[in-house]
């Protein structure tokens, strides 16, 4: 193993470190990846990959959010072109089936997020069912967005790092274990075997970034949120989304399996029955099952003749505030945070890529949006962070 100066140290190789080696191997900035476990094996292979056009829980994530969008459907090609992975990127429209006042709470919340610019075709029960007739026939009316998509996580940190290397990034199966510091500045990352001088070093370690706060003498307050997910395999396909607002419904991917789940979303997390685990746990259990499929059935209930493929349990990085935590650390100079992104991991990947890439290269990052709102010094000096995200309840605060 090297020990030479290496320019760039991202630590974590799931979605937003693998985006982020890719930016800079891209602009030509040397950087070497460090992780024990196999690329994209943490949340991101759990992850159910929506890539968003609402359900936000502040105005300012959801306008951040909107560029993420544009960044990675424009980023995708090129990325699959260069390292011949292909993560599966498709698009579809979103019927939302409303079988009682109850469900229209979340949508009015949603479409007050998005500031006026989600727009939802409104529908009547025929309407409803005319678009998509196995729905459940109780239903009351509905609404349709045009524009959602998924992502296969995985297949895309694969491809995020396949195209890394191939323009020089270095992948080691290493765990860090700390970070030298000499006059204000990082100087090396430790891991389990020495110590690898670095110039910078990039936070990417999704729900075990918390660690990081005492290498950094810096708060990056974040904590795993458990999330379990079903994918199933119907005889028939399913050419929209149909998501019940308050929950139940499914997701169709592009290798023709349906999602469903999941639990401890940001949108359904304030429901009492909602299952919120903050542990670093990849065990699926028969309450989440139960918790994803009752609503799922109610809703469609042909998917009772779908079979089971997958019942994936991942950590979600959930920071204080439930937004993502992206940039320079004050008081370090070369270190970088990129975490936090909770059930938006894979959507905000690649902006998160270029945002580290422009700190790292020119010192600052633009976004359409004021990018003040996501730096790491909103957590500065403070001692006792409490978690305000939303759906963090007061059962859920004890556990922290
Ligand atoms: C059920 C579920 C549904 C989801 N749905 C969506 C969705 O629809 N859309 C969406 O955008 N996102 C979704 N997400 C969230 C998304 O998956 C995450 O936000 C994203 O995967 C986080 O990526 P990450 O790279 O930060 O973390 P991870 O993928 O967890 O990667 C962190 C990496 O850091 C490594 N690491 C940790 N400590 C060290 C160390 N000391 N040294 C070296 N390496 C270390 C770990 O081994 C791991 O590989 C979902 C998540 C779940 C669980």
């Amino acid at each position: 193993m090297s020990s030479s100066q290496q320019e760039v140290i991202v630590i974590g190789a799931g979605v937003i470190g693998t985006a982020v080696a890719y930016y800079l191997a891209d602009a030509g900035v040397p950087v070497t990846v460090l992780d024990d476990k196999p690329v994209g094996s943490g949340c991101t292979y759990h992850g159910s990959g929506l890539v968003w056009k609402m359900i936000w829980n502040a105005t300012p994530q959801y306008k951040l959010a909107m560029e993420a969008r544009d960044v990675l459907f424009e980023i995708v090609p090129q990325v699959q072109e260069e390292s011949g992975v292909d993560p599966m990127l498709h698009f579809f429209d979103t019927l939302m089936p409303m079988f009682n006042d109850e469900d229209l709470i979340p949508l009015q919340r949603d479409i007050e997020t998005s500031d006026g610019d989600a727009e939802v075709e409104w529908l009547d029960r025929e309407e409803v069912l005319a678009r998509e007739p196995r729905i459940n026939p109780e239903v009351q009316r509905g609404a349709f967005l045009e524009g959602s998509a998924q992502i296969d996580g995985y297949e895309l940190a694969l491809a995020y790092a396949a195209a890394a290397k191939r323009k020089g990034a270095q992948f080691w199966s290493l765990k860090a274990m700390g970070l030298e510091k000499e006059g204000g500045k990082v100087t090396a990352v430790r891991h389990t075997g020495g110590a690898i001088p670095c110039k910078h070093v990039v936070i990417c370690m999704g729900a075990w970034s918390d660690i990081a706060s005492e290498w950094l003498d810096y708060p990056v307050p974040v904590r795993p949120l458990k999330g379990e997910t079903l994918r199933v395999r119907h005889p028939e396909e399913f050419p929209l989304k149909v998501s019940r607002p308050t929950g139940g419904g499914a997701t169709p991917r592009r290798d023709g399996l349906l999602m469903t789940g999941a639990t401890g979303a940001s949108r359904f997390s304030d429901r009492p029955e909602g299952i919120m685990k903050l542990e670093l746990d990849f065990e699926p259990t028969a309450a989440g099952f139960e918790q994803m499929i009752a609503p799922s059935l109610y809703v469609l209930p042909c998917l009772k003749e779908a079979e089971l493929v997958y019942h994936l349990a991942g950590p979600r990085p959930l920071s204080a505030d439930g937004m993502p935590i992206i940039g320079p650390v004050p008081g370090l100079e070369g270190a970088y945070v990129a975490t936090g992104h909770r059930n938006k991991g894979i959507h905000f990947s690649a902006l998160t890529g270029r945002i580290i890439r422009d700190f790292i290269a020119t010192g600052s990052a633009e976004t359409i949006n004021p990018l003040n709102t996501f730096l790491t010094e909103r957590f500065a000096g403070m001692d006792e962070i409490e978690f305000t995200a939303a759906g963090i309840t007061d059962e859920i605060r004890r556990m922290l």
